[in-house]
């Protein structure tokens, strides 16, 4: 994949369509189960349906997939909505819940029954299961697939009366048991679930399947393309026999893409519940999640997860996208966008011997180089200084060019420093480097030229101010979580790090949850939530590197 567009053969699908008249406007939907929160698959889908519809002056419907009372909560209607929003998409007033239609798939059930389409069927979940046959071997009928009407649909009433016990009856349409395709094999229309519904209470105690509610859905709001994912291809005849046996008032079509795969990530909304309710992490925010709301709490800007959607673009092929693509997309809008600091995470002590006791100074630093508009804000100096650890080295192998003994480098915006001194502590830890500062190179350029190989990032101890940063790695050790059976397994032991005494710079005390920030040379940054009134929680985002372009260029 290189920087230009990969294709979009379903916008191209769209498009033609327009183009011949088959439509008049275009009708997306986004049609979620609230069963979880959602995760960065979901991203592209929504990026999909609403970015199609939005193109070309259509619209994209919000459509809660409720059918299954027992696995779905408020809890995750609430965070859909919030994540679609956040994604920067609207649905208007067209927001719906599969159960709005209810009433007309029941009526629409008794139809199909009344034309000898459908059947009540005693049977077992699993003498269905057993009698449906395999992929290279064709089913078995029911010995109660052939019903009378009447009997079917006294039955059908008293499923729907709450006459009979959860499992002990389901209607199924009738279609064709020695079909190669298992899903034409006579499938589930409705199961009894005595459950409460968060939307329609406990009117109901039959639930339709996905399969007979999902294209009837779409066909009452006139939804014209489907756009589903690949699984649901081998579902498609089915999605249509409902299609032509039922009185629709609109005939959609289903198309099917490949699912966003990427690498180090489970997408999977059950899987991740089960992190969640094992407290493997923090919650579905968790940082490290591949949850929208982990990822916002992580710092990624929705900018970043758009133009990611595009540039992998859809096809109808499988593939596993690298993690790292995800990150150039972000890093990319996070560069032109956002402020620079400094902070200094493990923080190792300097003090600057021949500047005058109780100086300070103020240096002025760019917000934004990237930014022509940004303007520039005050840092403090003043002779107790913060370092980063790894930036010194006592026995520097060749190629550390950072600061070592008796050597030179430039404080970022300030002056040139040489180490004369390491002071350790009983146990040989060094504590702190005794430096010496030239006057003459005030901004850091020397008059007579001379110019270190390294520029260190720091904070003055006077001013800084205390924060906690954590930072992050994948959420899995392994590229293909699972690969080897067990995904627990494959989980990153290594995944957080906390560093609880970090520093840093005091204009970068006021930043609000949620906002943004570039730490010089230790890359991008997000206010937590969990900041208290005296010290900031920071989450890295994303590091400088940008190991994707790297790989891309020396594919070129
Ligand atoms: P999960 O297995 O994570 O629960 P799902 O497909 O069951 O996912 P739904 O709530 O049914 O979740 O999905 C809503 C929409 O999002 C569907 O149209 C589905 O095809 C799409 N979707 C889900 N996962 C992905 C993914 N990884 N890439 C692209 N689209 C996805
Ligand atoms: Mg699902």
């Amino acid at each position: 994949m290189s920087d230009e567009l990969s294709g979009n053969f379903i916008r191209d699908i769209v498009a033609e369509d327009l183009r011949a008249g088959k439509h008049e406007t275009v009708v997306t939907r986004f049609p979620p189960e609230p069963n979880g929160y959602l995760h960065v698959g979901h991203a592209k889908s929504i990026c999909l349906n609403f970015g199609v519809a939005q193109e070309f002056g259509g619209r994209c419907h919000l459509r809660f997939d409720d059918t299954n009372p027992l696995k779905e909560e408020q809890e995750y209607i609430d965070s859909i909505k919030e994540d679609v929003r956040w994604l920067g998409f609207d649905w208007g007033e067209h927001l719906y819940n599969a159960s709005d239609y209810f009433d007309q798939l029941y009526e629409w059930a008794e139809l199909l029954i009344r034309n000898g389409r459908a059947y009540v069927d005693d049977q077992s979940a699993d003498q269905i299961r057993e009698s449906r046959g395999t992929l290279t071997e064709g089913g078995r009928d029911s010995p109660y697939r052939g019903r009378s009407g009447e009997e079917n649909l006294d039955l059908f009433r008293r499923m729907r009366a709450g006459e009979f016990p959860d499992g002990a009856r389901v209607l199924r349409a009738k279609i064709d048991m020695a079909s190669p395709n298992i899903n034409l094999r006579d499938p589930v229309m409705y199961r009894i679930l005595h459950a409460r519904h968060p939307m329609t209470g406990d009117k109901w105690c039959i639930y339709p399947s996905y399969d007979y509610a999902h294209g009837q859905s779409d066909a009452i709001e006139g939804v014209t393309h489907s756009l589903c994912t690949l699984e649901f291809e081998d579902h498609r005849p089915l999605y249509d026999w409902f299609l032509e046996h039922l009185p629709v008032p609109s005939r959609p079509r289903q198309y099917e893409f490949a699912r966003l795969n990427l690498s180090y990530t489970v997408l999977s909304k059950r899987f991740l519940l089960q992190l969640v309710k094992e407290g493997r992490v923090r919650g579905w925010d968790d940082p490290r999640m591949p949850t929208l709301s982990g990822m916002r709490r992580r710092g990624f800007p929705p900018e970043g997860i758009r133009e990611f959607a595009r540039m992998i673009g859809v096809a109808k092929r499988e593939s596993v996208v690298d993690y790292a693509a995800l990150e150039h997309s972000a890093r990319d809008y996070l560069n032109r966008t956002v402020i620079r600091r400094m902070a200094v995470l493990r923080p190792l002590k300097v003090v600057i011997t021949n500047y005058p006791e109780g100086q300070t100074e103020e240096f002025a630093a760019v917000d934004n180089p990237e930014d022509p508009g940004a303007g520039t804000h005050p840092v403090p100096f003043s002779p107790i200084l913060y370092i980063e650890r790894d930036d010194f080295m006592e026995e520097p192998p060749k190629k550390f060019y950072r600061l070592a003994p008796g050597r030179e480098v430039r404080l970022r915006y300030a002056y040139l420093i040489t180490c004369r001194e390491v002071v350790k502590d009983a146990s040989g830890q060094v504590v702190e480097l005794r430096c010496t500062y030239d006057p003459a190179t005030r901004g850091g350029t020397a008059p007579d030229g001379r110019s270190p190989k390294a520029t260190l990032h720091w904070v003055s101890a006077a001013h800084a101010r205390p924060a906690e940063v954590r930072l992050y790695e994948h959420l899995f050790k392994s590229p293909e979580p699972g690969a080897a059976g067990d995904l627990l397994a494959d989980l990153n032991p290594r995944s957080e790090e906390v560093l609880a005494r970090a520093w840093i710079e005091p204009g970068a005390a006021g930043l609000a949850v949620g906002e943004r920030v570039q730490f010089e040379r230790l890359g991008y940054f997000c206010v937590d939530p969990d900041r208290s009134a005296d010290r900031l929680v920071f989450n890295r985002t994303v590091t400088l590197r940008d190991t994707w372009a790297k790989v891309q260029s020396r594919q070129k």
